[in-house]
């Protein structure tokens, strides 16, 4: 039996070299090595070939192929992935989207871009500010992550308050499926109810259901000016009282809202002095604000509103940014967060989505159960907080049993809350064990059906969101 599978798969392998040639396929073990594995830190295995398909109808060929031929496949694009789904595998090949790139087409009276799956996001957003719009998907690895991998992962990012995550941002999609057949919808279509919305089945499915080719994204028209705050308040509970008020009086202008409690203030601004307090004192809880408008009034209306919140006692001391440097300063000092590594050293960066009324609350009731182990270190929160999203960062002793420990600790709690284990970075294969503590058992039978359904043979990436069986 395993003869056989090895031989099919050595045949399958020759094939997918004789079609797509030394350009569209890569098998060197350096080459391999390369796209063993994304940024989650799982340690994944060089694959046997990475296929670099050019078009739909390639990838639709080496998928063929590899279904034909039992060869088990991973959809990779920019590897920014920071829960382990890009990954390789030994016995398997990776199909990269690195050469379908490129943007097809700008459409400015629908408002529309449609891109290759590989076209980094980057390159999205400026096209469309060259033209006078805005793609609002925006995360840190904007630089390489790629329309593909965003829409796989359903990314969410700094702007999910104002426009939504990834999925309220794709108006249509072309994905192939394991055997090789097309799934193409790359209408401009607004409203739509003819049937199921199939593009839904494969934004957020990481890989496991198809591999997406093509994307109608939608553009929003770009506002010209924007003021960003940084605000010191008592706690958890005036930043929610903020974001009320903020939006009664911005409405959907309240672009960004970010949250930072304490613990990684102290750490990022005076612990390691990665970045410099612009504070003299410390606080309960410290936000960022922005706000955007068509007028050139943003900052005195941040002003107004930054007055009406102290002489309500939600805002103790506020900051607003004159400059783009000031800007950048900062965001620098909540984008800090992906520079704590080697200062914190091994730890978990949990990703858990809550109703935003109850994610303060959830971040309290977290910190007795984890100082309670004594496997666990320093923690430190800072998220989407508009979104009900934190990372919360929890420093360990560096051994699997530990991660486990606090890993049940904090997925048992959430549970309990009726949160989500990953609100945007995804499942991938390092949360596969913990999607019970988010999903019931008969919402994992559906996406066990789903799945056996397009690929029944399970040749896309095995182990990745479904347990490996
Ligand atoms: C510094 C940094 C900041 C980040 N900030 C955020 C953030 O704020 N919000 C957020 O949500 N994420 C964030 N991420 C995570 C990551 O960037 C996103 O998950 C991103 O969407 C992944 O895109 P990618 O092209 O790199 O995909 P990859 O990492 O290559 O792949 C991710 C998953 O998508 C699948 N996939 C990729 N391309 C395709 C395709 N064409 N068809 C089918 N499946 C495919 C893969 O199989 C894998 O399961 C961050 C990562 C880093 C390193």
């Amino acid at each position: 039996m395993q003869d056989d599978l090895a031989r099919r798969s050595h045949a399958g392998l020759e094939y997918l070299k004789r079609v797509f040639g030394p350009k569209g396929l890569l098998s060197t073990r350096e080459d391999c090595q390369r796209y063993a594995a994304d940024q989650s830190g799982l340690a994944g295995e060089a694959p046997l070939a990475v296929v670099r398909p050019a078009t739909t109808e390639e990838v639709a060929r080496a998928l063929e192929i590899c279904n034909g031929h039992n060869l088990t496949v991973i959809p990779q694009g920019g590897r920014t992935g920071l829960s382990g789904g890009a990954c390789g595998l030994a016995r398997s090949v990776v199909l990269s989207s690195e050469r379908l790139t490129g943007i097809i087409e700008l459409d400015r009276q629908a408002m529309t871009l449609t891109a290759w799956a590989g076209t980094p996001l980057e390159t999205v957003q400026m096209a469309a500010r060259d033209a006078g719009f805005e793609y609002p998907v925006d995360i840190g690895s904007r630089g390489s992550a790629t329309i593909g991998g965003t829409i796989a992962t359903n990314a969410g990012g700094i702007r999910v308050l104002q426009h939504g995550m990834t999925r309220q941002n794709v108006l249509g999609l072309e994905a192939v499926l394991a055997d090789g057949s097309v799934i193409s919808r790359l209408g401009k279509t607004v409203k739509d109810n003819s049937g199921f919305d199939l593009k839904h089945v494969f934004i957020g499915s990481e890989g496991t259901l198809g591999v997406i080719t093509r994307a109608v994204l939608q553009l929003r028209p770009s506002v010209p000016h924007s003021a960003l705050a940084l605000l010191a308040l008592p706690d958890h509970a005036a930043a929610l009282a903020c974001l009320a008020a903020a939006r009664t009086r911005f409405g959907t202008r309240v672009a960004a809202f970010e949250g930072m409690w304490p613990d990684y203030w102290d750490f990022v601004c005076h612990q390691t002095q990665l970045v410099t307090s612009p504070f003299k004192d410390r606080h309960g809880f410290y936000l960022l604000l922005e706000v955007v408008s068509g007028e050139d009034d943003a900052g005195e209306q941040m002003e107004a509103f930054f007055a009406e919140r102290f002489e309500a006692g939600e805002v103790i001391d506020g900051i607003l940014a004159k400059s783009v440097a000031e800007m950048q300063a900062l965001w620098a000092i909540r984008e800090a967060v992906g520079e704590v590594d080697a200062d914190l050293g091994p730890h978990i960066n949990f990703d858990i989505g809550l109703a935003p009324s109850d994610l303060g609350r959830f971040c309290d009731a977290v910190d007795g159960p984890l100082a309670a182990l004594d496997c666990a270190g320093q923690t430190l929160k800072v998220g989407h907080v508009g979104d009900g999203n934190a990372h919360l960062l929890v420093a360990h002793e560096g051994s699997k049993e530990a991660e486990e420990r606090i890993e049940e600790t904090v997925y048992s709690l959430l549970s309990s809350w009726g949160g989500a284990v990953t609100a945007e970075h995804g499942i991938g294969r390092i949360k596969v064990r913990w999607l019970d503590k988010s999903r019931s058992k008969s919402e994992m039978q559906l996406m066990q059906t789903m799945k056996t359904a397009l690929d029944p043979q399970n040749i896309l990436s095995p182990g990745v969101l479904f347990a490996m069986t």
